[in-house]
């Protein structure tokens, strides 16, 4: 049977593209933080979304289930197999084709395997601005990105994936293409759909194409590191900004000492803006209009919320630096136990003092002095919140039970940006109410009954 499927996928992709061999398939066979590693029957690499469809058929016939990969960024595990049962790898790398620029419609139409970066580079070209950015831009794809609903440092102005997107094309997990390409702004005509494959990370079918949005390019930009003397300052900060700059403000990241200090420690070339400051918040502003302008509001808005300490960048080059502190702050601190969660944005300060109080309570007895890392998108109430080092991982059920309940408290998520993937999936059953549950499985028969999807993830 295996290698009478081999033999159909070949004739379907070319035989160049279907990966069998030991050493071709391994690295889509790991996840990027290399914590998730299954087997899979082989890896195939479609170039067009008839050959997706006639792959997915194939699958459909023999029963073998499939993982949909991008750029392989994810953080849950969501894009490598289980081993529970055969499995392909379907990695969508070869699609990376722009199907359309439309600049009048604000517009890019774009295949599921093109690499984010790439995307942003196209619509700069054409004077506009693709809005969705994150750390690994460089190597994930936006299909990936949509399958993952991602976030990263611009939701604050222009929301998460989900917002970016107007249309799609799918593959359904019988091999119908579903083709719902349409670049309108506007469409009341019955249920989103594709609202409904973004986030679901590749359980519902595959995400072949997308119509995306695209902005206004901003042709000015202010970035400055900020002291804050704790969290509650930042958030009371993030207020007054958006007050006095209104939509201009498009990210605002909050970071640690613990962070920055895994960063110098990391990257020892790296400077620090603000040498013993506790807390530091990053923000950057853009708009249309010269950049003095822009700097002149932010350093009014600095000023008039009495920030102990300011850095601003004074150029292109000073603006880049203080975003690689923040970038580098995720492989600076590798191995402890993580926690991507999101809580009220007005709730950020007591959610931190809590869980920190909670932690370090003499009755977990966890070991005296272990580094904390809390950082990320407080404008987006999202927190990267990775407790202790290698030694505390095999403690993570305890810790993560701590950080979940006062994330629980405050009526937050477990996974504000990353996912469910495998990391979470038996995690979400603990914390979403059984109705949602109940109706995500419903989805989940209705578009895959056969159940080929990316099983063993999410749901
Ligand atoms: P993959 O990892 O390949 O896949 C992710 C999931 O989507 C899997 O479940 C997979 O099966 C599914 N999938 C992939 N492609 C398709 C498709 N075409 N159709 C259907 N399903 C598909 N995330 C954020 O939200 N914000 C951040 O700021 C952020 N920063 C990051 C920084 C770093 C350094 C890294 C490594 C990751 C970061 N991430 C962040 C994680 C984020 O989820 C991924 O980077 C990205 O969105 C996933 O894209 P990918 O192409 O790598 O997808
Ligand atoms: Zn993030």
């Amino acid at each position: 049977m295996r290698n009478d499927l081999l033999g159909s996928f070949a004739a379907v992709v070319g035989e160049k593209n279907v990966l069998a061999g030991e050493h071709d398939a391994a690295p889509y066979l790991t996840d990027w933080r290399r914590q998730f590693s299954g087997p899979a029957v082989c890896v195939v690499r479609p170039g067009a979304t008839a050959e997706v469809s006639a792959v997915v058929r194939l699958c459909a016939q023999a029963g073998v289930a499939i993982v949909p990969q991008g750029g392989n960024t994810g953080l849950v595990g969501g894009s490598v197999p289980t081993g529970a049962r055969p499995e392909i790898v379907l990695s969508l790398s070869r699609m990376n084709r722009i199907r359309a620029l439309d600049a009048l419609n604000n517009t890019l139409t774009a295949e599921a395997g093109c690499v984010l970066a790439d995307l942003q580079r196209a619509a700069d070209a054409a004077g506009r601005l693709f809005a969705l950015s994150l750390a690994a831009e460089g190597s994930c794809q936006i299909g990936g990105n949509l399958s993952t609903n991602a976030g990263g440092v611009n939701v604050l102005r222009y929301g998460n994936a989900r917002d970016q997107v107007l249309g799609m094309e799918a593959v359904l997990p019988d091999g119908r293409i579903w083709d719902g390409l349409r670049g309108l702004r506007k469409d009341n005509t019955g249920y989103d759909l594709k609202q409904l494959f973004i986030g679901a990370e590749g359980t519902l079918g595959i995400i072949t194409a997308a119509v995306l949005k695209l902005h206004p390019k901003p042709t000015a930009s202010a970035t400055a590191w900020i002291e804050v003397e704790n969290p509650q300052r930042a958030v009371e900060m993030l207020s007054h900004l958006r007050g006095a700059c209104g939509d201009r403000l498009t990210a605002f990241e909050l970071l640690s000492r613990t962070c920055v200090d895994a960063v110098l420690k990391h990257r020892p070339q790296v400077r620090d803006p603000l040498p013993g400051s506790a807390w530091a918040v990053l923000v950057q502003l853009g708009d249309s209009g010269p950049d003095e302008a822009l700097h002149a509001l932010l350093e009014r808005a600095l000023e008039e919320s009495a920030a102990p300490d300011a850095v601003l960048a004074k150029n292109e080059a000073d603006a880049q630096a203080l975003w690689a502190i923040r970038e580098t702050v995720p492989e600076a601190q590798f191995g402890n136990v993580k926690h991507d969660i999101s809580v009220p944005v007005s709730k950020i300060p007591e959610f931190i003092a809590r869980t920190e109080s909670a932690l370090r309570a003499e009755a977990l007895r966890l070991p005296a002095g272990f580094p904390i890392y809390c950082f990320g998108h407080v404008g987006d109430g999202n927190l990267h919140y990775n407790v202790g080092d290698a030694a505390l991982i095999s403690r993570r059920e305890e810790v993560s039970r701590v950080v979940y309940e006062v994330v629980d408290a405050f009526g937050g998520s477990i996974s504000a940006e990353h996912g469910l993937g495998q990391l979470k999936r038996a995690e979400i059953g603990k914390h979403k109410p059984a109705l949602e549950l109940e109706l995500m499985r419903a989805v989940k028969r209705a578009l895959d009954p056969q159940g080929i999807m990316n099983p063993g993830k999410v749901v």
